[in-house]
């Protein structure tokens, strides 16, 4: 397990389509445990293996109540419903945040680490976590899909208010 160094963009890696895993090995299990200390490293609430410089179909997120950590190996997405716009950002974009729409449902097909394939339905901010490291995975980055940049004095009215 470490820390690793995120790539930032513009970098080649973050817009490759990412490799399917065939295999889940000693090195994918330490992919996934090397996602989970940099997110929490950098105060993320998703990341992608390309955003650690390994191109390839592995992403995690935190939703839930809970901040439970889902593991994805594979992922891919069977349905998606509604449509939503919030503000997103990106450890690969430290500077940028933004309003995207996306689905307000979402329903995944994955597999975990111990290569159980699952199934997975979410919505709201979790749908839209879930899709933006999916996206990752297909070469796909946040601010192609941005209608709006939020600068940080409009963050810090909208968060500051509510962190009383
Ligand atoms: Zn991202």
């Amino acid at each position: 397990m470490a820390i690793k160094e995120v790539v930032k963009h513009p970098a080649a890696v973050l817009t490759e389509k990412c490799t399917e895993v065939t295999e889940i090995n000693e090195e994918i299990i330490t992919l996934l445990d090397d996602l989970y200390d940099t997110m929490v490293e950098y105060d993320g609430v998703g990341i992608a293996a390309p955003q650690i410089n390994v191109p390839l179909r592995v992403a995690i997120v935190e939703i839930g109540e809970e901040r439970d950590i889902l593991e994805m190996i594979n992922p891919t997405v069977l349905e998606t419903d509604g449509a939503e716009v919030d503000i997103e950002g990106c450890l690969s974009f430290p500077n940028l945040f933004g309003e995207v729409e996306r689905p307000t449902y979402v329903k995944i097909e994955a597999c975990d680490r111990e290569g159980r394939v699952y199934e997975l339905e979410a919505g709201g901010f979790d749908a839209r976590a879930i899709l933006h490291e999916i996206d990752h995975l297909d070469g796909v980055l946040f601010n192609s899909k941005l209608i709006r940049v939020v600068t940080e004095e409009e963050l810090a009215e909208m968060y500051g208010e509510e962190e009383e």
